[in-house]
């Protein structure tokens, strides 16, 4: 098995070739290591290769690793929040990435005010119409990205896509390049208050075709950590 820090160097020459291969600037692209379940040792071993960006998808780990981990750190909230859970991670979340509803903006906005933060977010589309998934569909995202806008202390960045497990990573092309669509639609609309100069999209199987299409964030979890294990209890 590889080490944490000879997985990193590997994902990161595949988004500088990716890039390449785009015309793009290596700049352009972050990896945020995926570190859910992992230890807190794992995640030093990133960032001791010079990882600053991690993701995590519940609450209370962000939360624990957050406490006991380097303060300049950026914490990526990439799972999908619950409305009762927002207070504890609204001024910890450097990026909430998976929201999809009014209800949820309404209340981290309000949760952010109160602490005096601004929350930054991207709206999660569903783009391939999976039932299992959370996410608006791409016909919903202007309206919702128009209310949000109207509500204090949010701040809107882009938009997030989790696309589906394939094989083939090239089957997962036509949504990367949808969201980038999407993205440059809504951005011609000129919104108050609305930025879309973020696009998370790409997991370990598919982020070299992400970046290609233009993601700004990929988040990678078994591609640098190994696979995960999950107690079963
Ligand atoms: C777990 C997770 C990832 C990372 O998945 P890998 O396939 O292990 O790279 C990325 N994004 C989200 C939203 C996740 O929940």
């Amino acid at each position: 098995m590889n080490t944490v820090a000879e997985n990193i160097c590997h994902v990161e020459n595949n988004i500088s070739s990716s890039c390449q291969k785009a015309g793009r600037d290596p700049k352009e692209v972050t990896l945020i290591a995926v570190s859910k379940t992992k230890p807190v040792s794992a995640l030093m071993e990133a960032y001791q290769c010079g990882c600053r960006h991690f993701g995590e998808n519940k609450v209370q780990e962000l939360v624990d690793k957050y406490e006991q981990l380097p303060k300049d750190i950026k914490w990526h909230m990439i799972g999908h929040l619950q409305r009762n859970k927002v207070k504890y991670i609204v001024d910890k979340a450097y990026l909430i990435h998976g929201v999809d509803s009014l209800r949820l903006a309404e209340e981290i906005s309000k949760e952010a005010l109160k602490k005096g933060v601004t929350a930054h977010i991207l709206i999660e589309v569903n783009l391939a119409g999976e039932e299992t998934k959370f996410g608006v569909s791409a016909a919903e995202a202007e309206d919702l990205v128009r209310k949000i806008s109207l509500l204090p202390s949010i701040q809107t960045e882009g938009l997030m896509i989790i696309a589906p497990y394939v094989e083939n990573p090239e089957k997962n092309r036509q949504y990367f390049v949808g969201l980038h669509q999407l993205s440059v639609d809504i951005s011609e609309k000129n919104i108050d208050n609305v930025n879309m100069n973020v696009l998370s999209m790409g997991m370990t199987g598919d982020y070299m075709v992400a970046v290609e299409e233009g993601a700004t964030y990929v988040r990678v979890g078994t591609g640098i950590f190994g696979e995960r294990h999950y107690e079963t209890v």
